[in-house]
């Protein structure tokens, strides 16, 4: 038999776990709301007789249509009839999560209760009397932990029974008897295509005055009247308005079952508690944050990541590069052949290749830090600093997830309702350096280092540009705020922060492998094309009036376009033709800044080989802070054309897409113009035309930071018309 089971359940209560162990699939397990924005399917594993899809829904906390995430569960569950919702409570918050389970019931689909987190009752001293409580909710419960994996194979059965009888008993009376006899009125008088078992839920709805069901369903003109009146006998009664009286009903509705059937312990603190009041501590909370986001970086890119990358450059790289070049000798190849696959693509892929350990084990702190639940506790102090600014919580969840790659981290923007801060927080996310501009941070900071003696830049920079990307956020943030088109307070962030736990091995991994796998598919893909590309337009060229392979690579045909667009990036420090390919071949894969570095390093000879990249391109940076503002330039500018695709589709306005971009490479250059600018007359003490012109620059900036904001009092959240 074919059998379609619905998981919902609110955030976070464990359903994208519950979605993996029954279909053995590896979905993102996020540990932060919203990570689920559409719904995903699979097949159950290990059940021969029936054929069982699985649909893992968008967490909820309710019905009602307010959210996108709401919009597509509520959708799925009406429209697109599972045979059994399987409804997740998480029962270390069975109040809060039964609230969309007395909504559950009413849907006339059959469900099954999954008492998850099961495994942590007992630690919680909490005491369920699950029979009690599947009794007065109509419907079966059974305890599960989808991340100890016991319970599923009872639930998975109970759900296949419950599928198989296929009837549903709707519940008793939720509400007071006022709202039930109204209820009792409209069910019978709704149209015939409305089906039995969902006569109830509509009928809630229509008394809510639900817009969207409203449209949806047909009414004749007695049939409202008829509504209506009832509609305001109750809010005129009960003074007050009919969503609210619903609400309210659930959950004294609630409150009533869970005195009866749910002990709670006296307070005491848990563990993770006890983490919690120093790690999200309103004046600690920011410095622990920043500390171990120095630590992640510090170590991914120098200590252990260097010295994994020199061993993967010198010994890997360098004995590919030799064994190849000596192969293709050997069997005859042409020289150009053999200069294509050893100066372009070995000399380019290998210069990035040599980064994947310092990015694999990036990735790991990341994911071990998100896993364990630590993550999630950013986000809520960062709420605290962003609501000061006019930004939510919800802003900085993209931002955590841009430091792996923009491209989800742009998507995971979706769940902010707010339409200015969706498209604020799009614009920005890929300011936080994302996995891919690693190796451009590390091969940077080896210039800078070797510029400056004694000056271990090589090692500071990564945090410190991770630290930009934050600011570099917060300072548009502010800047825009106080522009109509993004004022508005933030709307309320609301979040589960769940118990910390030690990361599971197999999450963890996973994560990193495919985010290096992804990294690596890169590589072979698209920077290959990039480095073929580079290195033609890098040896070909017209020499003495003919075009052919240039014996300059001065003359070679990336160095005349290039020499043509590097003027406007002079006052950067970097207008230089190397540097202006290397930004440009970025939007393919920020890591193409590296291969095209290497390439061009590989081609011009100012490198033996790809080991020396570093040294190669350090010809190119007449000081320091000229490769500094480089990096900053292509650390803020528009990120690679992935990206920016998923922007455009988010974004889904020209308008605004024109805006977000323009405004990405101004933002970039401006701030590059500063830093080089002031920065080398600080240094060296160069003043000229372009320093009042950063300082010019800079007054503006302040200007606009500090201005009073002229949208302070508006108190109305900006909402955002969800489509269905
Ligand atoms: P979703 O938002 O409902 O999809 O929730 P997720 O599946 O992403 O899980 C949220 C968090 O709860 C993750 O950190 C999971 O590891 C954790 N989690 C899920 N199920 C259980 C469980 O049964 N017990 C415990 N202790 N933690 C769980
Ligand atoms: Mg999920």
């Amino acid at each position: 038999m074919n059998i379609k089971f619905a998981l919902a359940g609110n955030p976070n209560c464990g359903k994208t776990t519950m979605f993996n162990a029954l279909t053995g699939a590896n979905q993102y397990v996020g540990n932060w709301p919203g990570v689920t924005v559409e719904k995903k399917e699979g097949k159950v594993k290990g059940n021969k007789e029936d054929n069982i899809t699985v649909v893992d829904l968008p967490g909820i906390y309710s019905l009602s249509p307010y959210t996108l995430e709401e919009v597509v569960s509520r959708d799925f569950l009406l429209n697109e009839d599972p045979d059994v919702i399987i409804d997740l409570v998480d029962a270390t918050n069975i109040e809060r999560n039964l609230y969309l389970t007395t909504q559950l019931i009413e849907t006339g689909v059959p469900v099954v209760v999954a008492l998850n987190m099961a495994d942590l009752i007992e630690k919680r001293g909490l005491k369920i009397d699950t029979k009690r409580l599947s009794m007065v909710l109509g419907c079966p419960i059974i305890e599960t932990s989808a991340l100890k994996g016991t319970g599923l194979k009872e639930l998975i059965a109970e759900a296949v029974k419950v599928a198989k009888q296929g009837e549903h008993q709707l519940p008793g009376a939720i509400f007071s008897e006022k709202l039930e006899e109204a209820i009792d009125t409209v069910v019978p008088a709704l149209s015939e295509t409305i089906a039995t078992n969902k006569k109830r839920w509509y009928a809630v709805k229509v008394l809510e005055n639900d817009e969207k069901v409203m449209n949806h369903i047909v009414l004749d003109a007695q049939t409202k009247t008829t509504i209506d009146a009832l509609r305001k006998d109750l809010e005129t009664e009960l003074d007050d308005d009919m969503e609210s009286i619903v609400t309210d009903g659930r959950y004294t509705y609630i409150q009533k079952i869970i005195s009866t059937t749910v002990e709670k312990p006296k307070e005491k603190l848990t563990i993770s508690d006890k983490i919690d009041k120093i790690v999200t501590n309103r004046f600690l909370g920011i410095p622990i944050f920043l500390l171990i986001m120095y630590i992640v970086y510090y170590i991914s890119v120098t200590t252990v990541g260097t010295f994994v990358t020199d061993w993967t450059n010198d010994v890997f790289v360098v004995a590919i590069q030799d064994a190849v070049s000596g192969f293709l000798s050997s069997v005859g190849a042409s020289g150009l052949l053999s200069a294509v696959i050893v100066d372009g693509i070995i000399g380019g892929v290998g210069a990035v290749i040599g980064f994947a350990p310092q990015m694999a084990i990036l990735f790991l702190f990341l994911s071990i830090l998100e896993d364990c639940g630590y993550m999630v506790r950013i986000a809520f102090v960062m709420d605290r600093v962003f609501r000061y600014f006019g930004l939510s919580g919800k802003s900085f969840i993209p931002l955590l997830i841009g430091s792996g790659c923009g491209v989800p981290a742009i998507m995971a923007s979706k769940t902010i309702e707010q339409d200015n801060d969706r498209r604020l927080t799009i614009m920005t996310a890929t300011f936080i350096p994302c996995g891919a501009k690693l190796p451009v941070i590390a091969l940077l900071g080896g210039v800078m280092a070797g510029k400056v003696a004694g000056w271990e830049a090589g090692g500071m920079i990564a945090p410190a540009m991770y630290f930009l990307g934050i600011v570099a956020v917060l300072v548009s943030a502010i800047i825009l705020k106080k522009t109509k088109p993004f004022s508005g307070k933030p709307a309320p962030f609301v979040m589960e922060l769940p118990e910390y736990h030690i990361p599971s091995v197999k999450t963890v991994l996973l994560h990193v492998w495919e985010r290096l796998k992804a990294f690596l598919i890169k590589a072979g893909t698209i920077l290959v094309v990039a480095c073929i590309v580079i290195w033609f337009l890098s040896t070909f060229g017209f020499e003495g009036g003919s075009f052919g392979m240039v014996e300059d690579t001065a003359n070679s045909l990336i160095a005349v376009i290039g020499n043509v667009i590097a003027p406007i990036f002079a006052p950067l420090g970097f207008g230089n033709w190397q540097s202006v390919a290397s930004s440009l071949t970025g939007f393919s894969a920020k890591e193409a800044i590296v291969s095209t570095m290497g390439v061009l390093a590989n081609v011009s000879g100012d490198t033996e080989d790809a080991v020396n990249v570093a040294a190669g391109v350090a010809q190119w940076f007449p000081t320091a802070m000229a490769a500094l503002s480089f990096l900053i330039f292509n650390l803020l500018d528009s990120p690679c054309l992935a990206a920016i695709s998923t922007m455009a589709n988010e974004l889904n306005d020209r308008k605004w897409f024109w805006f977000a971009i323009i405004f990405q490479n101004v933002f970039a250059y401006a701030v590059s113009l500063m830093v080089y600018q002031i920065g080398s007359l600080v240094l060296y003490g160069t003043f000229g035309f372009w320093t009042v012109v950063a300082f010019v620059v800079l007054a503006f900036m302040l200007y606009m930071l500090f201005r009073p904001d002229p949208y302070k009092d508006q108190k109305v959240y900006s909402t955002r018309s969800v489509e269905a």
